[in-house]
């Protein structure tokens, strides 16, 4: 659908609606009644009151497999991060509703690999090594190399924790004229396959778990970004060229609305700051709408963790797409209208 290569110049947010299939607690309650209908592959409806239509880059029904998801969402990224371009991609949508199938998916089984319902990130992987590895054959007239290095965090109560030494936490972001904005000892780890990767996810995913667990939490409440930097050399005229190139993963927190009434001390802190990484982001992209249409107007990266860290790869060159994860269920009703609407802000 968006392989015409003139998509990205014109848009650098793309957005893609993924609904789920209905779980089995959803139709024991609520039956196969929904609460949207899907008009086209651009267009769905919420049917409450008032009936609201929506239009996107693209809406995944949900049967569409993270084959063809990826072929929508994932690829142009690759293509685009090839090119030079900083990209991200993030999840959005309360929980339950897909977001760590849609990124991670299947990667348990590693002894079957490649698992059919692996999700996003890993094959962002395979595309880009895929392609690296037919561009260094081509170029190797101009001595071209790349070096992969990845960096897998998670952003709880808007600290920051490292999630491949989970002892590093509460890390600073810093920013530097020359390297950008960074997180402060983070630790980055070379890759050279789509295997090295799995495993760093693998490792980050249990690590989330047992954060989750010792701070009394959910890890759907934390917002977890697996980063690669993708340096490029060459040689040309005896000048050795470099490039850098950076890819983010965003697994968000889950946008229910945290429940603020009851909470106190940490706990209200915490409801708050999940909402101020979401909201934040959520006004760092519409913002950059406007801003890509020719107005002048402030973009308040360094208002939560989340958009700090993210702020050169959002806005400017940079590509994003965003992945609204919603249930039809009409069980969902309220949460999925909110989660359209938010993507809506993103156009
Ligand atoms: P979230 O990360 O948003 O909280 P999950 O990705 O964990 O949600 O999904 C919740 C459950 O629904 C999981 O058991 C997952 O396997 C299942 N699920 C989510 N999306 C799909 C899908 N498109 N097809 C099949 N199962 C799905
Ligand atoms: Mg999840």
């Amino acid at each position: 659908l968006q392989e015409d290569p003139t998509f990205w110049r014109e848009h650098n947010v793309q957005v893609v609606i993924r609904l789920r299939p209905i779980n089995s607690l959803e139709a024991s309650t609520q039956g196969f009644n929904r609460c949207v209908k899907q008009e086209s592959a651009h267009c769905i409806s919420w049917v409450g009151h008032p009936e609201s239509r929506f239009t996107f880059d693209h809406v995944a029904s949900e049967y569409i497999t993270q084959e063809k998801l990826f072929t929508v969402a994932g690829l142009p990224m690759v293509e685009n991060c090839m090119a030079g371009y900083n990209s991200c991609m993030f999840c959005y949508g309360q929980t339950g509703s897909g977001k760590t199938h849609t990124m991670l998916g299947d990667i348990v089984d590693l002894d079957h690999w490649p698992s059919h319902d692996r999700g996003m990130t890993p094959r962002v992987f395979e595309h880009l090594f895929a392609k690296i590895h037919l561009d260094e054959e081509h170029r190797k007239h101009e001595n071209l190399r790349y070096i992969c290095k990845c960096s897998f965090l998670e952003i709880y109560n808007e600290q920051i924790t490292d999630l491949l030494e989970p002892s590093s936490t509460n890390l600073p972001i810093r920013e530097d004229g020359k390297k950008g904005v960074y997180v402060e000892n983070l630790s980055e780890v070379e890759v050279e396959s789509v295997q090295d990767v799995v495993h760093l996810l693998l490792l980050g995913a249990m690590n989330r778990k047992v954060a989750a667990t010792n701070l009394n939490g959910e890890s759907s409440r934390s917002h977890s970004v697996f980063t690669c930097i993708i340096q490029s050399k060459w040689e040309c005229e005896s000048v050795t060229n470099t490039r850098f190139g950076r890819l983010n993963l965003v697994d968000l927190a889950g946008s229910e609305r945290q429940k603020l009434s009851g909470a106190e001390g940490d706990r209200l802190k915490e409801a708050a700051n999940i909402n101020k990484s979401l909201s934040t982001l959520g006004l760092v992209i519409m913002i950059l709408v406007d801003v890509a249409n020719g107005k002048q107007r402030h973009v308040p990266y360094r208002d939560s963790k989340l958009t700090f860290l993210l702020q050169d790869s959002l806005g400017g060159n940079s590509k994003t797409t965003m992945i609204a994860n919603i249930s039809p269920s009409i069980c969902c009703a309220l949460e999925t209208l909110s989660t359209l609407k938010f993507a809506q802000r993103a156009k």
